[in-house]
């Protein structure tokens, strides 16, 4: 400011000003702005906002009044209908669970720091392109976010789903923390310090940033784990040093880090799983002979869920500020011992006999979670939809068509097209019940 003055009492420099450049600066200051570096944001939001306002788009931020639904984002694979488990369930009573479910890949939103967002899905299903936009009120995540070798990473997914605010279970910070392996298991460290070995028996493990540290040769036959992958991918055992500096060269092109522990002789591995308050035992011996009990074939056993296993779940369970849901994975070694390798959050695979009774058991911890975090008050609510739907024939049916009011209209707020695979409307058509 000061040398804007110094500059304005030079009158070489007044001269070369543009025309009107006086008179404007010498006009009155439009409404004081608040204090505070917001000023460049809030006329560059402000922009958005006009832009969206002469594009039709309605800001979601407003609820839209009376809404007798709580709208709940399932993100998992489609062959793992969560609409079912939900039917029936309410929200304080009296507000029906609209469950909408898609995998990541088929999901995107925008978020804004006054509490707007908007969640888009995209996703074919029966042939039929289906597009949605809406307001989800929790989120339940069954799918992992991130896996180096699908070269998926949906991480900036969860940053959305955190910044606009949407509870969820497990809960998005301890998500986001799951995204690596290796950081995951500094948890169990603390675990393991503070329990001992007695109590809460942790694998030794080793850590490499990358290739070029591994050097230090350990004592074989090793375990060595690249990267964050799933279903036993990037696991492999080596015999002796030759071998170790192979996978090390391996390591190399991945560009990521990796772990080795000592291989355990096993005799089988004990999944325990905890569901809210739930507890399940599983024991897993490996058929085929393959040292991963998940590669090729193996028998899966119910076991009876004794105190060391329910305190290694509950220890497990309050890593990153909690886990509704978890399990942990040991290997029994025939030496006797158990070793524990691993803890799995929300996005664990459910097995055995009871996994439907397993899913109402995560539908039941929703609601619950649902019921604690939601207000009883209507609110937030789905965006107002852009234009009418009018329904159709040849609707899709996405859930049970007995359940299913005819030609129902489309809740308010929801979208939802069927275009064909080149992304065409073919039609808008009615949302169908859930
Ligand atoms: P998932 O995604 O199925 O949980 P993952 O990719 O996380 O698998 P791990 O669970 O670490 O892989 O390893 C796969 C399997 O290999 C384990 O279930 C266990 O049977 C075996 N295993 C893992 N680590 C060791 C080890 N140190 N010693 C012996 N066997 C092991």
């Amino acid at each position: 400011m000061n040398y804007l003055r110094r500059r304005l009492s030079d009158s070489s420099f007044i001269s070369n000003l543009p025309p009107g450049y006086m008179s404007d600066l010498q006009r009155p200051d439009p409404t004081p702005q608040s204090s505070g570096p917001g000023g460049f944001f809030s006329s560059f939001s402000n922009a958005v906002k006009q832009t969206a306002a002469s594009a039709g788009l309605t800001a979601p931020t407003a609820p839209a009044g009376e809404s007798g639904e709580r709208r709940l984002l399932v993100i998992d694979l489609p062959h793992n209908d969560w609409t079912k488990c939900f039917r029936g369930k309410r929200v304080h009573g009296n507000y029906e669970i609209r469950v909408e479910q898609a995998e990541f890949s088929e999901i995107s939103l925008s978020a804004h720091s006054d509490g707007a967002y908007t969640v888009d899905l995209q996703m074919v299903r029966n042939g039929n392109k289906i597009v949605r936009s809406f307001r989800p009120d929790f989120v339940l995540i069954r799918q992992h976010s991130f896996s180096m070798t699908e070269n998926e990473d949906f991480r900036n997914l969860i940053i959305g789903l955190q910044y606009a605010g949407i509870p969820s279970i497990n809960s998005l910070e301890s998500i986001y923390n799951f995204s690596d392996k290796p950081w995951v298991f500094a948890q169990l460290i603390s675990a393991y310090k503070m329990l001992g070995p007695e109590r809460f028996p942790l694998i030794e493990q080793t850590f490499y940033p990358n290739h070029k540290e591994m050097l230090a040769m350990p004592t074989f036959p090793v375990v060595v784990k690249i990267g964050h992958a799933h279903s036993g991918v990037g696991k492999v055992k080596v015999e002796n040093h030759y071998d170790f500096q192979d996978i090390a060269s391996v390591v190399a092109l991945t560009q990521t880090y990796a772990t080795t522990e000592p291989f355990i002789d096993s005799k089988y591995d004990i999944r325990v799983q905890k569901i809210g308050s739930s507890y399940k035992a599983y024991m897993k011996t490996s058929i085929s002979g393959n040292w991963k009990t998940n590669a090729g074939s193996a028998m899966l056993e119910e076991v009876a869920m004794s105190e060391r296993y329910k305190f290694w779940a509950d220890t497990c369970s309050e890593v990153f500020g909690g886990l509704d849901i978890c399990g942990v994975k040991v290997v029994h070694g025939k030496d006797g011992k158990d070793y524990i390798i691993e803890v799995m959050d929300c996005t664990m695979p459910l097995i055995g006999d009871h996994q439907f009774e397993d899913r109402q058991l995560i539908a039941d911890l929703v609601v619950e979670k649902m019921n604690q975090i939601l207000s009883k008050t209507p609110g937030p609510s789905p965006v107002r939809p852009t234009e009418t739907q009018q329904p159709q024939s040849g609707t899709l049916q996405e859930s049970d068509p007995s359940k299913t009011p005819a030609q129902r209209p489309p809740p308010q707020g929801c979208l939802q097209y069927i275009l064909d695979c080149n992304g065409v409307a073919v039609g808008p058509k009615p949302v169908q019940a859930v």
